[in-house]
């Protein structure tokens, strides 16, 4: 109540109470403006309560709903972190299982299945070559499978770097790789090849302070315009390896 109302009406209810006015013409007329402005007072009070709550009420639902907006929207960022790591997760499971199908473990070179699927669209022209360790066996009885597995992967990175990007080298077997060497005739492939039984034969892997070297055996044939290349090009590198090993190893032979 503002000081001004309150002493006004402070003033008015001396008046009305006092003994002196009790009969005075006016005195009902002001205590009839004195209760009605009581009253109208009390009732303006009961309106701006009545709309203080409802303001205070829009504010807490307010609050309310944000909060509850933020919950849902937490939850569904929650879920799409989790749904893209799921995917990325499928990603790499397929890249996985193309990369474990395609290649070989130990040596992380293409295997048979990949060569398999690029003889069958071939259009260069290549020589193939197959390369097959000397007495491979004799480094596993000597030395343990496990001494065998660490020359063969030391091979296949002497391999790899030796190629170039053009050619393809796969494991085939055990101790057996097909080499693909794109757009070369016999004489180069032979080149090549012998270039790199030179290197294998000067690697050295160590093993209990040992230190193992190996050889290396070549067939090579060259892929003849509309033959088959598994059956007959790949054969005829089986023959020209066959001789090397035949006639001494550590050489390559060309097929006939
Ligand atoms: P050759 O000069 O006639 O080729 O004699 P070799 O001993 O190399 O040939 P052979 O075929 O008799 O033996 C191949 C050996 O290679 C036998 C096998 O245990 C070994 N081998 C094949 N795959 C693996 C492998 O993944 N790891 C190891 N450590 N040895 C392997
Ligand atoms: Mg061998
Ligand atoms: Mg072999």
């Amino acid at each position: 109540m503002m000081r001004e109302e309150s002493e006004l009406l402070a003033r008015v209810e001396a008046l009305l109470s006092d003994a002196a006015y009790a009969e005075h013409p006016l005195k009902d007329a002001l205590a009839q403006l004195y209760a009605f402005h009581c009253t109208e007072k009390k009732r303006l009070e009961r309106l701006v309560t009545i709309a203080d709550n409802y303001q205070r009420y829009l504010r807490e639902d307010e609050i309310v709903a944000r909060r509850r907006y933020q919950n849902t929207l937490r939850r569904q960022e929650k879920l799409s972190r989790i749904s893209d790591g799921y995917q990325q997760l499928m990603r790499e499971h397929n890249q996985d299982l193309q990369q474990a199908s395609t290649h070989d473990a130990l040596t992380g070179l293409p295997n048979r299945r990949m060569i398999d699927e690029r003889l069958s669209k071939l259009t260069r022209r290549y020589t193939l070559v197959m390369l097959d360790i000397d007495h491979f066996k004799q480094i596993n009885d000597l030395y343990g499978h496990e001494a065998g597995d660490r020359v063969l992967v030391a091979i296949a990175q002497e391999i790899r770097a030796a190629l170039r990007d053009c050619d393809l080298c796969a494991r085939w077997g055990g101790e057996e790789f097909l080499l693909m060497l794109a757009n070369v005739g016999l004489d180069e492939a032979r080149a090549i090849v012998d270039r790199l039984r030179q290197r294998l034969s000067a690697l050295s892997v160590t093993v209990n302070q040992t230190q193992l070297s190996i050889t290396a055996s070549a067939g090579l044939s060259e892929f003849r315009e509309g033959e088959d290349l598994l059956d007959h090009t790949l054969q005829r590198a089986d023959q020209a390896l066959l001789e090397a090993k035949r006639t001494g190893r550590n050489r390559s032979c060309i097929a006939a």
